[in-house]
């Protein structure tokens, strides 16, 4: 899989010198050019496809970046999770609740790689799910189950803000 560089503002596209923050998944990189949180500042082709190889942060990120990086995660629950996810469906997107409208709204937490198949309780195994979504994937993984991730689920304490967006840092980067 290709992996993006992410560089802080400030990159010098002629030497190539920038402050390398971490890397990331191509899929990542385009969320992040969506939400204008970075620009691309290096493109290849690849099979055919314009990718992002390298990218720049839009605002430039000083200080005590990372919050919490290198520290242990503390807090991890299932409510912990749906914060983390704002009380939305990774897979519809509708917003889920404790005490829904409609019980296919009621919020349940989903191990994306099913426990039966070896899927971990972690931060990055576990997302929100509506009731309804989460019968439906039931024992499949998401492709299996032919349903997308809205979101990719992150460790609270490996991320860091920019531009009011949450950027996760890569799971390599936490160990
Ligand atoms: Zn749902």
């Amino acid at each position: 899989m290709s992996v993006v560089r992410v560089y802080n503002r400030g990159y010098d596209v002629d030497t190539g010198i920038g402050e390398l923050l971490h890397t990331t998944s191509v899929r990542h990189a385009f969320g992040m050019i969506r939400r204008e949180v970075a620009d691309p500042v290096e493109l290849a082709i690849i099979e055919d496809r314009i990718i992002p190889t390298a990218l720049e942060l839009t605002r430039e990120l000083s200080g005590a970046w990372v919050e919490g990086a290198g520290q242990r995660s503390v807090g991890f629950s299932y409510r912990a999770i749906h914060e983390r996810d704002h009380w939305t469906c990774a897979y519809c997107g509708r917003s889920v609740s404790k005490r829904p409208p409609c019980e296919a709204l009621l919020a349940t937490v989903d191990h994306i790689q099913p426990v039966s198949r070896g899927g971990e309780s972690s931060w990055w195994n576990l997302v929100s799910a509506c009731k309804e979504c989460n019968n439906r994937k039931g024992a499949l993984t998401p492709s299996e189950a032919g349903m997308d991730l809205r979101f990719e689920p992150y460790d609270p304490a490996l991320a860091y803000r920019v531009g009011g967006q949450v950027e996760a840092l890569p799971v390599l980067l936490a160990v």
